[in-house]
């Protein structure tokens, strides 16, 4: 829909439809997995999937409102992706992601408040449409969220990138505790 036409009608209705669910429709047998996993997701108006995501693709988008994607949107971060992946206990993961949180003060006992602190701001940033776009492939869209958390060892506050998947309903998924700088 022409985003000008829906902030047009957002007016009329005096709810502002700010948001978008990315809808798959069935209009022939060849059925492009990119759009399938898309089937469902939101997205904030201004930065959604390109769309159409290609010639002939069926898809839609269908306005919703700021309040319904924020009534529905859940935030999901796996307690193993700290313990025992990120603080790599161990030593059973190829990276060094450790060393970063540690020379910030954290430690795997901290597992816990960081799931919750990273799930708290996803949600958040995610609801603010604060998230870049990133790879979309047959499972899913991608997107990266930057987190801000306190220095445990000394005054400060450090940043990073998490990486996280796209469910339908407004359900994103933590992939990444930290993705990057
Ligand atoms: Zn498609
Ligand atoms: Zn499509």
């Amino acid at each position: 829909m022409d985003f000008s036409l829906s902030k047009f009608l957002s007016g009329l209705w005096g709810e502002p439809y700010d948001w978008v669910k990315w809808v798959h429709r069935n209009f022939s047998d060849n059925h492009c997995p990119e759009c399938l996993m898309l089937d469902g997701c939101f997205f904030k108006g201004d930065n959604h999937p390109s769309h159409p995501h290609h010639p002939y693709c069926h898809c839609i988008l269908e306005n919703i409102s700021q309040s319904k994607a924020q009534s529905q949107a859940t935030v999901f971060a796996d307690y193993r992706k700290f313990n025992p992946y990120l603080f790599n206990i161990g030593k059973k993961y190829p990276h060094t992601k450790e060393k970063l949180f540690e020379s910030w003060g954290y430690n795997v006992n901290d597992s816990n408040f960081l799931k919750s602190e990273i799930e708290k701001q996803g949600l958040k940033k995610y609801l603010a449409g604060e998230y870049k776009l990133g790879n979309l492939n047959k499972d899913g869209q991608r997107i990266s969220i930057r987190i801000a958390i306190p220095r445990k060892d000394k005054e400060g506050i450090v940043s990073f990138i998490s990486g996280w998947m796209v469910y339908p309903n407004g359900k994103i998924r933590l992939t990444t505790p930290y993705g990057g700088k």
